[in-house]
């Protein structure tokens, strides 16, 4: 994995954006910001599942004035001097060009870099960039541009990605590659979906890229002729109750002794399922073996005995 860019810190309420701070993981109501019980609810759904920024839609007057309502009643979030100001470009919405020879991801840096100057010019720096289109090589290309030219923190997202099968797969690849090479302080993963799946799948990234730790990895055969037992049964039940766990555990589910051993003993807690019977292991010791009937309630209680 490539040095993080060095890009400028910044304030977003409380939350530190840019520099040596964690990537953030960010997300946008979907309620109508008129609505200000509805969406300050909304907003602390997506607290609970620790989205750290929350961007609201103010399509009129309305709205704007709602927002004031939401900030009163979301009290971390109304804590604010110095608002920083997005520019946000999006690949569907840019100004016409008269250079045809210009690339879309070209076109999207020009118009971002036009903002940012306009801001500069009046001595405004508190900027954080943000340049999206649904296609991932173009959203490489403009952001490894911009990325070249400013330091301000870069919000990075592949916008309408979609329903969430396709959109997590899109935003993850286009995401992840940025991550990778260092591009990026904040992320949305932009779905066709309730809020609450797009913090979840940004936190996934982060997991995937070893960014941050947030709550419980599972290891998981795809099992084959050598497994047993219904594998994919128990990983799936296995991965509905870890939801509830919030600390960082690794927990592996694998479907035969042959080669299940080496992951379960890598893992915090991991089972290796043999037939009728499974080796229970708890960091890299093998601690029990369990009948096939207790296999689920056996690794959740070492499970539970672990994160207390
Ligand atoms: Fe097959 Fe065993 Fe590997 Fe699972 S761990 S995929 S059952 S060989």
């Amino acid at each position: 994995m490539e040095r993080r860019r060095k890009s400028r810190q910044i304030r977003i309420g409380d939350v530190v954006v840019g520099g040596d701070a964690p990537v953030v993981v960010q997300s946008m109501t979907n309620t109508d910001t008129r609505d200000v019980a509805a969406t300050v609810s909304q907003i602390r759904e997506l607290e609970e599942h620790d989205c750290e920024l929350v961007r609201v839609a103010v399509p009129d007057m309305a709205a704007a004035r709602a927002i004031e309502g939401i900030k009163r009643a979301v009290a971390a979030a109304a804590y604010e001097r110095g608002v920083p100001i997005r520019v946000g470009v999006n690949a569907g919405s840019l100004p016409a060009s008269d250079n045809p020879e210009l690339s879309l991801a070209q076109r999207m840096v020009d118009a971002a870099m036009s903002q940012v100057r306009l801001l500069e010019g009046m001595d405004f720096d508190l900027i954080k960039v943000s340049l999206k289109a649904f296609d991932v090589p173009t959203t490489i290309e403009a952001y490894r541009d911009i990325a070249a030219r400013v330091d301000y923190p870069l919000h990075v997202g592949i916008t309408e990605a979609g329903l969430p099968r396709t959109g997590v797969i899109r935003s993850a690849v286009g995401i992840g590659i940025l991550l990778h090479e260092g591009i990026g302080d904040t992320i949305r993963v932009s779905l066709t979906a309730h809020p609450r799946e797009e913090v979840i799948a940004g936190y996934e990234i982060l997991k995937s890229l070893d960014l941050r730790q947030h709550g419980p990895i599972l290891v998981s055969c795809p099992s084959c002729g050598r497994a047993e037992v219904d594998i994919i049964g128990l990983a799936e039940a296995v991965g509905e109750r870890l939801a509830e766990v919030k600390r960082p555990l690794k927990v592996a589910v694998m479907g035969c002794i042959v080669n299940g051993p080496g992951e379960a003993k890598d893992a915090d807690i991991g089972i290796a399922c043999g037939t009728g019977r499974g080796v229970l292991f708890r960091k890299g010791e093998q601690i029990a073996t369990v009948d096939e009937a207790d296999f689920l309630e056996a690794l959740m209680a070492e499970v539970e005995k672990l994160v207390g």
